[in-house]
């Protein structure tokens, strides 16, 4: 665990090394986006191990799945938020659905078994009976 030094970013995944902030070390404070079940420490290091695992373990083509699905995505809203589409967006999109199906919690349209649906969706499937 090292300090981010005051960047707004909760913590950060860069070569190998998943870092959190000094905030984000409290265990005991409540991620709200998660209905306050889980803490900001474990959301956050899944976050952030979200990142690791699309930029270490899915392949190209895993990869291009989960972007073609982003591009839908932008393209179903209202607005295209300034700066998307990006590589930074394509990999949130993925770890909010790996975030919710690891915890069995998510609102919808991230419910844990929709999450989970779209990981396997993605080429990931870590529910195999
Ligand atoms: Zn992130």
């Amino acid at each position: 665990m090292l300090p981010t030094r005051g960047t707004a970013r909760l913590g950060g995944f860069l070569n190998g090394i998943v870092r959190l902030s000094a905030l984000e070390a409290d265990v005991r404070r409540p991620d709200a986006e998660y209905g306050n079940r889980f803490s900001l420490f474990t959301t956050t290091t899944l976050h952030e191990i979200g990142h690791a695992i699309f930029e270490t373990a899915l392949s190209a083509s895993q990869q291009d799945i989960v972007m073609s699905d982003y591009l839908e995505t932008l393209d179903a809203g209202v607005s295209v938020p300034a700066g998307e589409p990006s590589d930074q967006g394509t990999q949130h999109l993925f770890i909010d659905f790996l975030v919710s199906a690891l915890l069995g919690y998510g609102r919808p349209p991230r419910s844990a078994g929709a999450s989970r649906r779209r990981i396997a969706a993605f080429g990931l499937d870590l529910w195999r009976q």
